[in-house]
């Protein structure tokens, strides 16, 4: 079957190499513009050279039958509430990617449930999947503002927090990084944490959208999916003037 560019509807060149998105239930899952995370590695793939294709996974529809990358976004907790269900159901799946590496970028709701529980300010017990070692509980304070994170991989990272739910981090994972001092509250406004991971699995409250303004996650994120898929090493480099603007704007921004 022809591939079309998931943009544009175009045709896409199908003697391109293909990297297969999977982008987790779009409709509940998508707040504070987080498919802008996808648009991101989408542009960035192609002007590699690749062909990009992203499958959304909706509430009791089939699995992609690959996946490089999967992709997150953030909810309300009545959206989170309608897909951790079918999310429980993936499970597997899921856990089986995460040990082949697959990269996976989850922010917010979508970060909540891939931890072990998420208890609502409303009183729901949502169960997670756990492949991140984190829970989360629904608090009446709101977190929200602009957040700058440092983190030794990917130097500091730029966004927006808002949620309820405060993440606690247990020993299998580490923190994405540390909230700068007054530049932002991360997982729980206490410990200084941010987000999450374990093997290629990142977990962050940042939205943003996150990776047009942070390329290095983006391209973390390509890397590992090209290692994978066709054994290249090279983190791929991109010149993108705009970035450097879009993050001094970002990091001057009041919280
Ligand atoms: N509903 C969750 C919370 O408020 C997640 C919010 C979000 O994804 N921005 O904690």
């Amino acid at each position: 079957m022809a591939q079309t560019n998931p943009i544009t509807g175009e045709p896409a060149d199908e003697v391109g190499r293909p990297i297969d998105i999977v982008q987790l239930y779009p409709r509940e899952l998508n707040i504070y513009g987080d498919w802008g995370n996808t648009l991101t590695l989408v542009r960035r793939l192609e002007w590699l050279g690749y062909v990009p294709r992203v499958h959304d996974l909706e509430v009791g529809g089939p699995l992609p039958r690959r996946a490089d990358i999967v992709i997150g976004g953030g909810g309300q907790d009545s959206g989170q509430a309608q897909v951790y269900r079918d999310l429980l159901q993936r499970e597997r799946w899921l856990r089986g990617l995460v040990d082949l590496g697959i990269p996976m970028l989850l922010v917010c709701g979508s970060y909540q449930l891939f931890g072990r529980s998420f208890d609502t300010i409303g009183g729901q017990q949502l169960t997670g999947i756990g492949i991140l070692d984190v829970t989360t509980k629904g608090e009446s304070d709101r977190l929200v503002g602009n957040v700058i994170v440092d983190t030794e991989q990917f130097g500091p990272i730029v966004g927006f927090e808002n949620h309820s739910g405060q993440t606690f981090l247990g020993e299998q994972v580490e923190p994405l990084g540390l909230v700068r001092p007054g530049h932002g509250a991360g997982n729980n406004g206490t410990d200084r944490t941010e987000g999450a991971r374990r093997a290629n699995v990142i977990g962050t409250y940042l939205h943003g959208s996150l990776l047009p303004k942070n390329p290095a996650v983006a391209d973390y994120l390509i890397g590992a999916a090209l290692a994978n898929r066709y054994g290249i090493l090279t983190t791929p480099s991109l010149d993108d003037p705009y970035v450097e603007q879009a993050r001094s704007v970002a990091m001057s921004r009041p919280r």
